[in-house]
């Protein structure tokens, strides 16, 4: 991998008080060092409304956060994937479909030729408004990658809420009516699997194969691929396991199943992040805990070009902490599920 040094570890590590190495050392340790290596992803938090409130859900989402990213902002964003020359522009929230500009960008992006990823939490296509949003994003040939923590009702709803699985079930019946997940339709669509629990997601390869299974035979449901992803100590996860008395200990286990092999793929790496505000960051993950990237003073869209905040971002030292360890532990985990085997 490319080298560089970790940046600014000490003020990262106050993020969480715990008995874990430092991942900056763990990181060193393993002979290695983090830097971006290049823009090939933006991804744009578009703000943190949502209709869900998940009790694993990083971003704090929910029905009344009033966060979200204005024309202007979207506008600046879409310069900046241009100035970066990133091939993909990937969409998040909160439930972006909520922003009114979402539909903006989306066509935009897709106009200047960008592959775009859709994250959705499936549900929200049946908010008002969103009626004709399946048609939408299939005329646009966007990625649909969508949250599903497992193919049984329990699991799915204790960790989303009450009716959210029979609603999935139907959004993803309505995205195979369009073609998504069938293979040469050329719409491709995704499922997220994310534990219910403190603990690491099992083999991608195999859980995928269940999905396949289970959905086949339940609801007749097709999809591209499982991603696993690992639940983030962070936020309103992080606020649970500190209530249970479990923070800790699922610090530990990550930090003890650190595994260096994941450290040349994070999505860092390769990844540059905007939040609702136009503020620049090394992913979703750091904004949530407010890790700004700066230069003297915080980079945000619009207070220096495009091109030069790209200059700035491209080939950065990466700002960790112990919070990294959710990405590198076990199989490791990204937004495009584990990065090793
Ligand atoms: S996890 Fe996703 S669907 Fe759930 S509250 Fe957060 S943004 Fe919304
Ligand atoms: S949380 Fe993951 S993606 Fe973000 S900086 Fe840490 S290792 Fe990179």
């Amino acid at each position: 991998m490319s080298q560089a040094s970790v940046a600014d570890p000490q003020r990262k590590e106050q993020i969480m008080h715990v008995a874990v190495v430092p991942f900056a050392k763990g990181v060193r340790q393993a002979g290695m060092r983090l830097t971006r290596a290049g823009i090939d992803t933006v991804q744009l938090n578009v703000g943190k409304l949502c209709n869900q409130a998940c009790v694993h859900c990083h971003v704090d989402a929910g029905p009344k956060r009033t966060e979200i990213m204005d024309r202007r902002t979207a506008e600046l964003a879409l310069e900046f994937v241009r100035a970066a020359g990133a091939q993909t522009v990937d969409v998040t929230g909160g439930a972006p479909k909520l922003n009114p500009s979402f539909r903006f960008v989306v066509e935009q992006a897709r106009h200047d030729g960008r592959h775009v990823i859709d994250r959705c939490n499936l549900t929200v296509l049946f908010e008002p408004g969103q009626e004709a949003l399946p048609e939408f994003l299939a005329g646009l040939q966007v990625e649909v990658v969508a949250s599903l923590p497992c193919y049984l009702a329990e699991n799915v709803e204790k960790q989303r809420g009450r009716g959210v699985y029979e609603k999935s079930i139907k959004a993803l019946r309505r995205l195979n009516a369009l073609g998504y997940g069938h293979e040469d339709s050329g719409l491709v669509l995704n499922l997220v699997y994310n534990p219910v629990g403190a603990h690491l997601p099992p083999p991608q390869q195999q859980l995928e194969a269940d999905y396949k299974r289970e959905l086949g035979a339940r609801f007749d449901i097709r999809f591209n691929h499982v991603y696993t992803l690992t639940n983030m100590p962070i936020a309103r996860f992080a606020h649970m396991l500190q209530r249970e008395g479990k923070l800790e200990a699922y610090l530990e286990l990550l930090a003890t199943a650190f595994n260096p092999a994941t450290l040349d793929s994070v999505m860092c790496r390769h990844l540059s992040s905007v939040s609702w505000d136009g503020f620049l960051y090394d992913c979703d993950f750091n904004q949530m805990l407010d890790l700004r990237l700066s230069n003297g003073r915080p980079l945000r869209l619009g207070e220096q070009s495009a091109t030069e905040l790209v200059r700035l971002v491209e080939h950065r030292d990466i700002l960790v902490g112990s919070h990294c360890y959710g990405c590198t532990a076990g199989a490791g985990s990204s937004c495009g599920g584990a990065l090793t085997n």
